[in-house]
């Protein structure tokens, strides 16, 4: 198939093209140890904030990063807007700590099963074009990406948790820098997020995407995931005909 440029064949239809929107952690990725997020994010608040607050006792999947950062210092008396006017320091903080984190020489970060093999298939797919949406502030989103080897995948603009403490912010974020990016008017339901925990599907449902649920997280069971009721769910990604054609469906 001849993809233009902007890697869409030439002869689909608009109304047929696909966005896979993807959360990383839990659904791509995982540590390889659980909890280490913590590791580097306590010593990166106490740095930034002189405290890291309720955050060694949160459960913080599906979360985004400041999300995160605003639940676990709102009893220290920071609020939203006091985290956000020091999102850069903060973002300068996150990297220096998960760098020395990530370059210990150590394989702190593991791909879950069938990943690489389901976004080369999509990749390669006239009908689907992929971006991140997660969790994850933009530059530790990226740095997880080329650790693992999956940068060239997401060839269009994302979302990610530096740019709001609402999840549900996220596809819409994206949907409006993709139509851009793409100069295509893009239905939300030609958007389908695919994630591992029930804010994931949450915010699918807000923005009137479609989504994929996938049962890999650490955090969340299978059941947390049906009551949210998912378009589709999948225990993995390890067979790859069984996503092809879930996704066809979608
Ligand atoms: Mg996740």
């Amino acid at each position: 198939m001849t993809k233009t440029n902007k890697g869409f064949d030439l002869d689909m239809q608009p109304s047929s093209l696909r966005i896979l929107l993807w959360d990383i952690d839990g659904t791509l990725m995982r540590s390889t140890r659980a909890g280490s997020f913590k590791d580097y994010t306590i010593p990166m608040l106490e740095e930034v904030f002189g405290t890291a607050g309720r955050l060694p006792e949160m459960k913080v999947s599906g979360m985004t990063d400041l999300q995160i950062v605003g639940e676990a210092l709102k009893h220290e008396g920071f609020t939203h807007e006091h985290i956000r006017e020091r999102v850069h320091e903060l973002r300068e903080s996150y990297m220096r700590a998960m760098r020395k984190f990530t370059g210990n020489g150590e394989e702190v970060f593991q791909l879950l099963p069938g990943v690489r093999e389901a976004l080369h298939a999509v990749h390669d797919h006239p009908r689907y074009q992929s971006a991140l949406v997660t969790g994850n502030i933009e530059p530790a989103a990226w740095l997880k990406m080329e650790i693992l080897g999956l940068s060239e995948f997401f060839t269009l603009p994302g979302a990610f948790g530096d740019e709001s403490h609402d999840r549900r912010d996220l596809p819409g974020l994206a949907a409006e820098r993709i139509r851009r990016h793409l100069q295509m008017d893009l239905a939300p339901e030609q958007f389908i997020v695919i994630g591992d925990t029930p804010n994931d599907i949450e915010c699918a449902k807000h923005f009137g995407a479609r989504s994929l649920a996938v049962d890999t997280g650490r955090f969340y069971t299978t059941q947390d995931l049906v009551i949210c009721e998912p378009d589709a769910l999948l225990a993995d990604f390890s067979d790859l005909s069984l996503f092809l054609r879930t996704l066809a469906n979608l």
